[in-house]
């Protein structure tokens, strides 16, 4: 059978099994469609229905979580938990808290993680999780009984060398604090069950930094390779939660300067480039709107709509907060305004359409599977300091990271080579991660 019929078959198998999810048939479509050249290739993936098994979540847990707020409200949320693939290792994958959280967007993220995780090199599974709960204006209190309600059903599917979930959007430190010292009293078991843990009780040094670090560390990879380099660059940058915070550290600690950032509800522009601790101090400490910003800093701009950060010119564009946030028409102004180089901090915020316009017009499109991995890659790093019982100083951490970045963009735009699709880093992604994981679904047999 032609790759493209079996592709185009496990394509329609998805979307009858899985009816009113369109994030997660994106995710997938977005993957089958680079495999054909794989599977040309190496038909015993075809034969031991590889593809058929990935689509597929290992696990999917959904649970209510009942919760009281500080004036005795009792609430209802769904809690949810994909566990995908555990061919390279425990599932690993983040837990988001947000009002629109649904099994498709999980099941995109769970599929996604797959091969991001195998991308790094590290032994990790894929999974993700959450719940659709807004931890936006809650106090502290309530939010920690939420949590604690989340685990005590969460803690008997997760641990160590099982599954070992993360943050993402809506869950920090606090967040994940909570949790662990649930399961913690639950289990009767101090142990590396969470990564991004504060650094006093288990945490890696540079965890929080790492996805932000890890996205620059790879465009400067394009950059090089292009013979250019960070210094002078303009960037712009949609988000200023963790990712974009620390994307915007390394850019200006490289010589780069980023002008715009935004948040759901609008964006600043900082032709000067923004003043970072005062971002810090809006979003991190006193968790407030971008928009405040410009109260203190009279030469920058605010503007209502976060879709309209791409109008800003820049070289650089990192889009840093959610799926789909860039569509064709910001990708053709980014390309008219002579960006070179999109590389995607959040998962899946460029559009297929978007990503055809930075393909037609040669702009260098790195795919969050391959950019963002810098977070993952050091939970990773933060697992194996767990197991040690040991404490790595940053700069070995961040030493690690940059050569696990480095090899990413080695093995994608290798993989983009052999494959016969050079330019194309979004195949190269998806090719690289999905041999990994598909030659050990082959030898660990039919499970
Ligand atoms: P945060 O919650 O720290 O920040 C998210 C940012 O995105 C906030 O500025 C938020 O604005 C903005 N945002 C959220 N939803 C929307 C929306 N619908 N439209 C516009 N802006 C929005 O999350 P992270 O920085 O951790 O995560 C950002 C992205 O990066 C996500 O896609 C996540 O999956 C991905 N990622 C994160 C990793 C990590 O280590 N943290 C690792 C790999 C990927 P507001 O404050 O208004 O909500």
């Amino acid at each position: 059978m032609a790759a493209n019929t079996v592709t185009q078959a496990v394509y329609e198998q998805v979307l009858k099994r899985n009816p009113g999810e369109p994030e997660f048939h994106q995710a997938v479509k977005e993957v089958l469609d680079s495999l054909g050249p794989v599977l040309e290739k190496k038909p015993q993936y075809v034969e031991a229905k590889i593809l058929e098994r990935m689509v597929e979540p290992e696990r999917q847990i959904m649970f209510r979580v009942p919760w009281q707020d500080d004036k005795g409200n009792i609430h209802v949320n769904r809690g949810f938990r994909f566990e995908f693939n555990s061919a390279l290792g425990p599932y690993k994958g983040g837990l988001r808290f947000h009002p629109t959280v649904s099994a498709s967007i999980l099941k995109f993220l769970g599929f996604e993680q797959v091969f991001k995780n195998s991308l790094t090199g590290l032994m990790m599974g894929g999974g993700k999780g959450g719940a659709d709960f807004d931890p936006k204006g809650k106090s502290d209190g309530e939010v920690m009984r939420f949590c604690q309600s989340f685990m005590t059903e969460l803690f008997r599917h997760v641990g160590p060398n099982t599954d070992v979930p993360a943050g993402d959007i809506g869950v920090g430190g606090r967040e994940i604090g909570f949790m662990f010292g649930q399961y913690k009293r639950i289990c009767n078991d101090f142990t590396g069950v969470f990564t991004g843990k504060g650094l006093e009780w288990g945490g890696s040094l540079g965890r929080t930094e790492a996805t932000g670090y890890g996205l620059v560390y790879i465009a400067e990879e394009a950059l090089e390779a292009l013979g250019k380099g960070l210094e002078g660059t303009t960037v712009s940058i949609s988000g200023s939660g963790n990712v974009a915070i620390y994307a915007t550290e390394k850019i200006h600690q490289l010589g780069g300067k980023v002008v715009a950032l935004s948040d759901s509800n609008g964006f600043i522009h900082a032709p000067n480039g923004v003043h970072l601790d005062t971002v810090k101090q809006l979003k991190l400490v006193e968790r407030k709107r971008i928009k405040e910003y410009v109260k203190t800093h009279k030469t920058a701009t605010y503007a209502e709509g976060c879709n309209d950060v791409w109008n800003v010119k820049c070289d650089i564009a990192l889009p840093c907060a959610t799926q789909n946030e860039l569509d064709v028409t910001a990708a053709r102004t980014l390309a008219k305004n002579g960006c070179i180089i999109v590389a995607e901090g959040a998962n899946m915020p460029c559009t297929p359409e978007a990503v055809d316009v930075f393909q037609k017009n040669k702009v260098v499109f790195l795919p969050g599977k391959a950019a963002n991995a810098g977070g993952v890659a050091v939970s990773g790093l933060e697992m194996a300091q767990n197991s040690q019982r040991i404490f790595w100083t940053f700069e070995k951490t961040d030493t690690e990271l940059k050569g696990i970045m480095a090899n990413i963009y080695k093995k994608i735009s290798h993989a983009t080579q052999e494959y016969g699709c050079p330019g194309n880093f979004a195949a190269g992604a998806n090719i690289a991660g999905f041999i990994k994981v598909a030659n050990a679904m082959l030898a660990q047999g039919l499970v």
